[in-house]
């Protein structure tokens, strides 16, 4: 049992639920159905512990709901951190330097070899329009506009932006709000349990499906592609073995530049710095932001390598042929202030060690459900960042109804535990619990959750 507890009293909340009520759009949420319910107010957190306003505890399976939080929270370094800084200055235009913005690039930096610049920005979103205008960029400088399609995977999110979800393998999340922007193309997606290929070296088949869209554009048209080194809200889909050595060499073959999204993997949540340094990849964009300051400040970044950096300084007469772009909030100090602190405690408390021994553990717990549960169709993850696919029957591994594994959810909320599922994404397909607790888990957190779980799916399936 935690030993830390909330700091308020049995507090009288009705003003702020009543205000929260009667004045904020959540996200996500249908707001008819809302009505008849208290909006959830979180007060307070510790560690992986959180409390509501009704001052009911909760233990945090998902890092603040969507992978955020990865050194948890109240981490009062990081508070400091951020104070010290905004006392100093708070703010001045990217166009300009600031010490923090310095400070946390190179610390970044030397933790992806092969990359060399720092763009700051807000948001996942944000960091991967950036890169699809640098691509486009590109296509007009170098390729007479001809090579500026971008291809995203089937399943993939990059972002909730009209070009984002243009990007977007989502269908459900990206269906009311067409007209898309041209130029974004869809390749399968690489998920072996659900296999579109009946083949052994599947790894390498699913690597060449985006070979052959390729091919069937005209490699001439095709400037970049973007993927997650593990699909995160798309269904936790760790990739076949052999699948990125093949995207590379494709990625080569057709001079296409290769964008990772580690908005989720990034900065420790899979047990290395990034995912995409599992598999020996050589990326040419690689975007973060949940993890960068674990939420204690609005910050993503937009990382190249140096290839892609000269090509937008190698024409020093035309003042044009720069990236022509800002982001006003890029020059906060902020984020780069509480990034410093937050990469600090990941290395100082080796929390990269602990991400990969826990996830073990919620490996093997998660393989004893499935031993357990016939409801459990697969599981797979890597670090501290698992998926839990539930089927009706797993001979044809028909998906779990949505509303059964919302349920699941919600039974283990019931239980003071807070677990994700894949939800209103994918039609048909949203039957996967996600889990990502924060990356100082202890053994006795992990137990807990998957003791919730084992519990609720025994509660929901019987
Ligand atoms: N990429 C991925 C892989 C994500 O999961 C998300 C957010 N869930 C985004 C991009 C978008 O990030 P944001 O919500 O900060 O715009």
């Amino acid at each position: 049992s935690p030993n830390v507890t909330q700091s308020f009293s049995t507090n009288d909340f009705s003003d702020v639920i009543a205000a929260d009520k009667a004045h904020v759009w959540h996200h996500l949420t249908q707001h008819k159905q809302y009505e008849s319910t208290d909006p959830r107010i979180m007060i307070e957190g510790k560690g992986m512990r959180l409390w509501d306003a009704t001052g009911r505890e909760h233990l945090d399976g998902v890092s603040g709901g969507v992978w955020t939080v990865n050194v948890g929270y109240g981490r009062e370094s990081i508070a400091d951190a951020v104070r010290d800084q905004l006392v100093k200055l708070n703010y001045f235009a990217q166009s300009a330097g600031s010490i923090p913005g310095a400070q946390f690039a190179e610390r970044l930096i030397s933790k992806m070899p092969g990359m060399s610049r720092v763009y700051y920005v807000n948001s996942g979103s944000e960091a991967n329009e950036k890169a699809f205008k640098m691509v486009r960029q590109i296509a007009h400088k170098r390729y007479g506009g001809k090579k500026h399609k971008i291809l995203y995977r089937e399943r993939d999110y990059h972002g909730s932006t009209i070009s984002t979800i243009s990007a977007g393998g989502q269908f459900e999340r990206n269906a009311q709000y067409g007209p898309y922007t041209p130029g974004f193309l869809e390749v399968p997606h690489c998920l072996e349990y659900r296999t579109q290929w009946d083949v052994e070296n599947y790894g390498e088949r699913a690597a060449d499906a985006i070979e052959e869209v390729i091919l069937r554009e005209g490699p001439d048209t095709v400037g970049a592609i973007c993927l997650e080194p593990v699909t995160a809200g798309g269904g936790v889909i760790t990739p076949p073995v052999g699948y990125w050595q093949r995207v590379q060499e494709i990625c080569r073959k057709y001079d296409i530049l290769l964008h990772i999204d580690e908005v989720v993997c990034g900065v420790g949540r899979t047990g290395k710095w990034f995912g995409y340094q599992h598999y020996g990849i050589e990326p040419d964009f690689v975007t973060m932001a949940k993890g960068v300051a674990s939420g204690y400040a609005a910050i993503a970044c937009l990382v190249t390598n140096e290839k892609v950096f000269d090509l937008f300084k190698e024409d020093a007469t035309d003042p044009l042929a720069m990236f022509r772009d800002i982001s006003t909030f890029g020059g906060c100090t902020a984020g780069p202030a509480a990034a410093l602190e937050n990469l600090r405690i990941i290395e100082d408390e080796g929390l990269l060690d602990n991400t990969t021994a826990m996830g073990d553990r919620l490996m093997a717990n998660l393989n004893a459900l499935a031993d357990k549960h016939a409801v459990v169709g697969q599981a797979r993850g890597l670090g501290l960042f698992c998926g839990l696919e539930l089927v009706s029957d797993r001979a044809s591994k028909t998906p779990a109804p949505e509303a059964q594994v919302q349920a699941v959810v919600a039974d283990c909320m019931r239980q003071g535990v807070i677990i994700g599922a894949t939800a209103r994404a994918i039609p048909g397909f949203n039957n996967t619990l996600c889990l990502a607790p924060a990356l100082i888990a202890t053994a006795d957190d992990i137990d807990a959750i998957t003791h919730a779980i084992d519990e609720a799916l025994g509660n929901v399936f019987g």
